[in-house]
């Protein structure tokens, strides 16, 4: 049984980069330290954080005099005036990927712009990005949406890093036929693509593919669906735990990818449970 892990896989620059910046706060700590809703996507990475004694909260009050984490999906512009007001210190982890959509938005929407941001409402990147224009940009999610739009002014289209090239391709598409006054920045991040690309790859020339991530992540669930299309069985899973070890004898060639908020440890720990299972792993391609 050979074991073959996606290239691109686990945590993304951004990530690691938000990671890095907990532990140096932990490892300094003067103060309590907060991150501002969960860290990352990933239970078992912040109930390891939680138990260093870094808590996740919802709002800043909570967190008065205390220090306050920014997770790499940014938060709206207003947040930082409020943390002045509760006497809160930033520990700022923005992506510098998402930060750049963020001031694309600040920049056009003071242009008179509309602003239009390709991506999912409810997540907490396009939140924060909706909070750079003063909460006025249009939430697209997908071509129908587009349709919908009053469109009066001159447009200024950027997307959630996340999103799918061929969303994106439709959504453009059709804000073309709606106006030509269209300003368009494909801000998706290579770091997903890459990912995708990878899993694509691996998934076409095994015959079981592991998804490792939580189950909350999108990005997750995104490299689940591309996998599935390649490689019938594909299962997801967050943890070494779940295997379902005794079928494994039944595949030659077994895939692993992982989420972008899936920590080292935890993949490390499903590769062994494979390796003592008789896999052998052929490095990352
Ligand atoms: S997926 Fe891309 S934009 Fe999002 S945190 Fe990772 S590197 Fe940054």
């Amino acid at each position: 049984m050979k074991i073959f892990v996606a290239e691109n896989s686990g945590f993304c620059f951004g990530v690691k980069k938000a990671i890095n910046k907990t532990m140096e706060a932990i490892n300094e700590q003067y103060k309590k330290i907060y991150t501002y809703g969960p860290l990352i996507h990933n239970k078992q990475e912040t109930d390891r954080l939680s138990k260093l004694g870094v808590k996740s909260i919802d709002n800043l009050e909570e967190a008065k005099d205390s220090q306050v984490i920014i997770r790499s999906h940014g938060v709206p512009l207003r947040f930082y005036e409020d943390a002045k007001k509760y006497n809160v210190e930033i520990i700022d982890a923005t992506c510098p990927f998402v930060r750049k959509v963020q001031k694309i938005a600040k920049k056009f929407y003071e242009e008179d712009y509309q602003i239009i941001i390709a991506g999912n409402p409810r997540h907490p990147e396009v939140i924060g990005i909706n909070g750079w224009c003063n909460n006025s940009a249009f939430i697209v999610e997908d071509e129908k949406d587009v349709e919908k739009l009053p469109i009066s002014k001159k447009i200024c289209l950027v997307a959630q890093t996340t999103l799918t090239l061929e969303k994106w391709n439709l959504i453009i598409n059709k804000l073309e036929e709606k106006t030509n006054e269209l300003r368009a920045f494909n801000t998706i991040c290579l770091a997903t693509k890459e990912r995708q690309k990878s899993c694509a790859e691996t998934a076409k020339k095994v015959d079981l593919m592991i998804v490792i991530g939580g189950y909350h992540s999108s990005n997750t669930q995104k490299l689940y669906n591309i996998s599935k299309k390649y490689c019938e069985k594909t299962i997801h899973i967050e943890t070494a735990e779940e295997l379902p070890l005794k079928d494994f004898h039944k595949f030659n060639a077994i895939g692993i990818t992982a989420g972008a908020s899936t920590p080292d440890w935890i993949i490390n720990n499903v590769i062994k449970k494979l390796e003592d299972k008789g896999g052998d792993q052929d490095g990352k391609q």
